[in-house]
């Protein structure tokens, strides 16, 4: 496989301190992408261990001047430095909302392209990125490449499974940042985290477990199988308007579009709006009492029956087989 020889920089996202999921299938990534060795730019105070383990060479810090990184101006400003002072063949985000916008600024700056909500990333002969990503709401299937300049390119998370490579700690460099007065302009005045709750944020669970109308207001088993497997919780509209669970969780045209390993859907009943943002998952389960419910036009394995029985059980069966 061609590799490129220049080094690719990857901005690395932190949570609570820690460096994220997706930040670490990123590197994983990257790393297979280059022999010029990996450099990440954080826009916080660096996980140094975590980026020892995913063999990152070098952490490039650029001075915020006290300005907040959730800014997109301010993060694609901070990035750019880094790039000047990195000279990457390739720049790779998360493809997170902020991360989506940091590529579009960056590639903006650069005179370059930025391709989002990546599945794949392979160097073609003439050492350009040939990147995957599916469309039209997960029905096709296509391949890009940035035709002009440095190419920028967001990650869709769980694309890659993460893997490491342990090497010595990062070299931490920091760098100055002229930021523009469109940058400076926003100030952060107070900031309230989400609460996260144990399990993984819903765009970047590997497996999530959906609840629909059919749960009737009961999430509780749902949840329980959720836990049982380290899956995210999921919803339909109707299970969000209805006020069974936070809007955070919808999924679908309207919501958040996923594409889990292994989605399970309790009580779905497949319509457009939904599946339009799961429809990439790639192992679809779905429970549902009615055998012509269309969910089950797509679906892997279905199951005819009640979700309040059957998820209890596939869960007493779970803990049976491990004992
Ligand atoms: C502009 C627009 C945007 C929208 N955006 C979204 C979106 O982003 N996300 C989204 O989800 N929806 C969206 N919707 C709504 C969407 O069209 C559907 O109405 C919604 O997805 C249906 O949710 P549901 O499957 O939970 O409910 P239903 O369609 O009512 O299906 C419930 C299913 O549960 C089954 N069932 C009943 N009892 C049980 C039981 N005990 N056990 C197992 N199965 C049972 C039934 O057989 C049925 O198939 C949008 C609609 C519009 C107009």
């Amino acid at each position: 496989m061609t590799v490129l020889d220049a080094p690719v920089l990857v901005v690395v996202d932190h949570a609570d301190g820690a460096l994220t999921a997706p930040s670490a299938e990123v590197l994983t990534l990257a790393r297979s992408l280059t022999s010029g060795g990996v450099t990440a730019v954080a826009l916080t105070a660096p996980d140094l261990p975590a980026l020892a383990r995913h063999g990152v060479g070098e952490v490039v810090v650029p001075d915020l001047a006290g300005l907040a990184p959730e800014v997109a101006a301010v993060a694609a400003e901070a990035v750019l430095a880094a790039v000047e002072r990195t000279r990457p063949a390739a720049v790779l985000l998360v493809s997170s909302f902020a991360g989506k916008e940091v590529a579009a600024r960056l590639a903006a700056a650069l005179g370059s392209g930025a391709i989002v909500d990546a599945t794949g990333v392979e160097v073609a002969e003439d050492d350009g990125l040939v990147v995957s990503k599916t469309v039209l709401q997960g029905t096709w299937e296509t391949t890009c490449t940035v035709t002009r300049g440095l190419p920028v390119v967001a990650v869709k998370p769980t694309s890659v499974d993460a893997v490491e490579a342990p090497g010595a700690e990062p070299a931490v460099v920091d760098v100055p940042v002229e930021f523009s007065a469109a940058a400076k302009a926003v100030r952060v005045v107070s900031r309230t985290p989400h609460p996260r709750g144990g399990r993984a944020p819903l765009g970047e669970a590997k497996v999530v477990v959906v609840g629909g109308r059919g749960v009737d207001g009961d999430f509780s088993a749902v949840e329980a199988l959720a836990d049982e497997i380290g899956a995210a919780v999921g919803a339909t509209r109707v299970a969000t308007d209805e006020g069974w669970i936070d809007h955070a969780a919808q999924i679908g045209q309207t919501g958040v579009t996923i594409a889990p390993r292994l989605y399970i859907g309790a009580g779905v009943s497949g319509a457009i709006h939904h599946t339009a943002g799961m429809q990439a998952a790639e192992t679809i389960v779905a429970v549902n009492t009615d055998p012509e419910a269309p969910i089950f036009e797509m679906a892997d394995l279905g199951i005819v029956g009640d979700a309040a029985q059957v998820l209890p059980q596939a869960v007493e069966e779970l803990r049976r087989l491990r004992g």
